[in-house]
């Protein structure tokens, strides 16, 4: 079983996730919302 969470918001993604990556990694999120959020934190010093 390999269910597939939001890395934002960590609720469960159905269908297509959206990868971005986030400090060199590839990160699974629901929706370009959330992939957005992710990098602006990620922006964050
Ligand atoms: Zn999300």
């Amino acid at each position: 079983m390999s269910e597939t969470t939001c890395a934002a918001c960590d609720c469960e993604i159905e269908g297509e996730a959206i990868q971005v990556n986030v400090g060199g990694k590839p990160v699974e999120v629901c929706c370009q919302e959330c992939a957005e959020r992710l990098q602006e934190a990620q922006a964050l010093p």
